[in-house]
């Protein structure tokens, strides 16, 4: 247990950085996860199996030389439909003009009049009267009518157009199945470099979201499911919504595309209800895309980024998500350290640390009861430093993190897997904790030596411990201790 004492103040949301040619650059990828990332996006929309495999080497070389539990989300590039190639890389498109999308021609013929598409189905999915987005909704298209295999459109909004754009239909009902073909290889390559959470883009019900676990199979049996919220028939009903966010162990705010299917209005109320259902139904969800983006060029945020960052946490994100921004951008590493100041100033709010979760709801599991008591009798009970709960899977700390609180829950696990499965969850800290050689009395000292080695609780704490008769048992958390540090 060699770990290096923890940062304080604790920051309670996690990041998810996606990882990328700048992330690639010398010294970067050790920085950034100084700097604090809890969780890599390999993205599989960009890069070969090669590169991703490169980079989770370094990323768990670099996590235990630094003694963290970095997880990373392997995340599936789904049937984003994109515009084939123009001949010469980019038109720009004038309002008011003509522009058709024609299946029949070749991929790489388009020009200002015309361009290709490499989904020959969306024919079929679009009728006179659709609007068409491409480019995360930057032009904006509407469909006149179909002759053959042309879609003949009017342009809205205009702007340049380069290669292999995407496309989205306003209101949604694109019929492409959540899993390609590439998905399906990518997926086996994700078990094969060892992910612990794999992402599923453009699901529409939760049989997507079972079909991903069926592929996944027993190799794929420790990673965590995410569900890509980022169309519109998945959020249209709650039914779907919650057997969406049911099927599976975390959930994607994915803001990007649901934002062109809905629109940017019905975008905010959106977020905050998955984000709050998601936590009802204690399940983990992460707020993602342009929450930083001017910092792709800038050493700083904007303000409404600071705003926009610091809303997600008062919703209750578990994690806050970077995409170009530490991909593709100037400054990863200036853009780590902006959220980690912003998510703890917003965490200082009384309202990211008050709860009222399940206050007038009964409990129907043993270990839930004891995890959610402990959160109740913590947020009460004056001079706690902690929530302690040892644990086999992470699933104990799950369920207390869906309890706003301003003390840290920290997980005490023996496998790696659940330790970096914890780097999700809000709230949580994971330390390695080896009950192998312990003797059962000396457990409750040991997890406390533990605690204050790493600065979280100081001789006269409380500290709430929660644990199973059996170690290592599955669901076994059936008791709540309340201890008080003594001197060592
Ligand atoms: P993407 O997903 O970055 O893979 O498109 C996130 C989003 O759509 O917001
Ligand atoms: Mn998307």
């Amino acid at each position: 247990m060699s770990t290096q004492p923890l940062h304080t103040p604790i920051r309670r949301t996690k990041i998810v950085a996606t990882l990328g040619p700048a992330s690639d650059r010398e010294g970067v990828l050790e920085a950034m996860i100084s700097a604090g990332v809890d969780v890599v996006r390999l993205n599989f929309s960009h890069g070969s199996p090669e590169d991703h495999r490169r980079r989770l080497t370094e990323v768990r070389e670099i996590a235990s030389r630094l003694g963290r539990s970095v997880a990373a989300l392997g995340d599936l590039q789904g049937p984003k439909i994109r515009i084939a190639r123009f001949a010469n890389g980019a038109v720009t498109l004038a309002e008011g003009a003509p522009f058709v999308l024609d299946m029949a021609l070749d991929g790489a013929a388009g020009d200002a009049e015309r361009v290709g598409c490499d989904y020959k189905q969306l024919i079929e999915d679009v009728d006179a009267g659709d609007r068409l987005l491409l480019d995360d909704g930057r032009l904006v298209l509407d469909v006149e009518r179909i002759e053959g295999q042309a879609i003949h459109t009017r342009v809205v909004v205009g702007g340049k157009l380069s290669n292999n754009k995407g496309i989205n239909k306003q209101g949604g009902g694109l019929s492409a199945p959540a899993l390609t073909d590439k998905d399906r290889a990518d997926l086996m390559t994700a078990i094969d470099i060892g992910v612990d959470y794999l992402a599923v883009s453009f699901p529409r019900t939760a049989a997507d979201m079972r079909e991903a676990r069926e592929l996944l199979g027993e190799a794929g049996k420790e990673i965590g499911l995410v569900a890509k919220l980022e169309r519109a028939e998945a959020v249209a009903d709650d039914a779907t919504l919650d057997g969406i966010i049911e099927a599976c162990e975390a959930v994607m705010v994915a803001r990007g595309d649901l934002g062109v299917e809905i629109g940017d209005a019905r975008l905010i109320g959106t977020q905050k209800r998955i984000i709050k259902r998601a936590r009802q139904l204690n399940r983990a969800v992460i707020t993602a895309t342009q929450m930083m983006e001017s910092m792709i060029e800038s050493p700083l945020p904007t303000r409404a980024e600071v705003f926009d960052v610091a809303n997600a946490v008062l919703d209750g994100t578990d994690a806050v998500m970077l995409s170009a921004e530490t991909a593709a951008g100037d400054f990863p590493v200036e853009t780590i350290e902006a959220m980690d100041r912003v998510c703890l100033g917003a965490e200082r709010e009384r309202i990211a640390q008050e709860s009222g979760h399940r206050i007038h709801e009964g409990f129907t599991k043993i270990d839930e009861t004891i995890a959610l008591s402990a959160m109740y009798a913590a947020n009460h009970l004056s001079g706690v430093a902690a929530i302690a709960c040892m644990t086999s899977t992470g699933y104990t700390p799950l369920i207390a993190s869906r309890i706003r609180s301003g003390l840290p829950i920290v997980g005490l696990a023996h496998s790696a897997i659940a330790q970096r499965r914890m780097a999700l969850y809000r709230g949580v800290v994971s330390l390695p904790f080896d009950t192998s050689e312990m003797a059962a009395e000396e457990l409750n000292d040991q997890a406390m030596a533990l605690l204050v080695e790493q600065g979280i609780a100081e001789v006269g704490d409380h500290v709430m411990l929660t644990r199973g008769d059996h170690m290592n048992a599955h669901g076994g958390t059936n008791t709540l201790k309340i201890l008080k540090v003594e001197k060592a």
